[in-house]
């Protein structure tokens, strides 16, 4: 597929997608090539669709197409503890158990400094923010167990506890680098339910 321009522009969008490489990138190429128009059309109207009617919610800095978002605009939740996920997909995940009915606050990453990404990467100040005009009473932090997951956790603790509120750390029935979103529920229950003061 080589030379053929709008071809190789498609082949490098698609391999600059995380876990996606060139190869695999090509056959994604091909496979939409060989794909129905009302196919493709629909792949690209939903690829801007989510970019331009999602938005972040100024409160958790979770995806939404309201802000504030459902979560954070729903009376009946708990609105003294929130619980602090590195991702969209962990939040997903807890809500999932069913279990959990406080509020969260997203931090898009975790602190790495071999990846470069430092506190002002991170939705940390918006935390913190947040923090100085809530009354809330405990900060869960469900960072994940690897090397960076805990130092996400330790760095928020370490800034929190001057604000003088509860903070507890969802406890790790799982191995050492494991990820909230790959936990079972049973697994992210224990977790939750298990979580100790910091
Ligand atoms: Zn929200």
């Amino acid at each position: 597929m080589k030379g053929i321009e709008p071809i190789t522009r498609l082949v490098s969008a698609l391999s600059a997608l995380p876990g996606v490489g060139e190869k695999t990138a090509s056959r994604l190429a091909l496979y939409v090539m060989n794909s129905s128009d009302a196919y493709v059309r629909e792949l690209a109207a939903s690829l801007i669709g989510a970019k331009d009617d999602v938005m972040l919610c100024s409160v958790c800095m979770g995806f939404s197409e309201t802000d504030p978002c459902a979560i954070c605009s729903e009376i009946s939740r708990d609105h003294s503890i929130i619980c602090v996920v590195s991702d969209f997909k962990d939040m997903a995940a807890i809500e999932g158990t069913g279990s959990y009915n406080g509020l969260y606050h997203i931090l898009h990453g975790a602190l790495s400094p071999l990846k470069g990404v430092g506190p002002d990467e991170i939705k940390i100040k918006e935390l913190l923010m947040r923090l100085s005009s809530s009354t809330v009473s405990e900060l869960l932090i469900a960072t994940g167990f690897d090397v960076e997951g805990e130092a996400t956790a330790n760095y928020i603790a370490k800034l929190t506890r001057p604000i003088g509120m509860t903070i507890t750390r969802i406890a790790s029935g799982v191995p050492v680098g494991s990820f909230i979103e790959y936990m079972d529920k049973n697994t992210l229950d224990r977790a939750l339910s298990g979580r100790r003061e910091m």
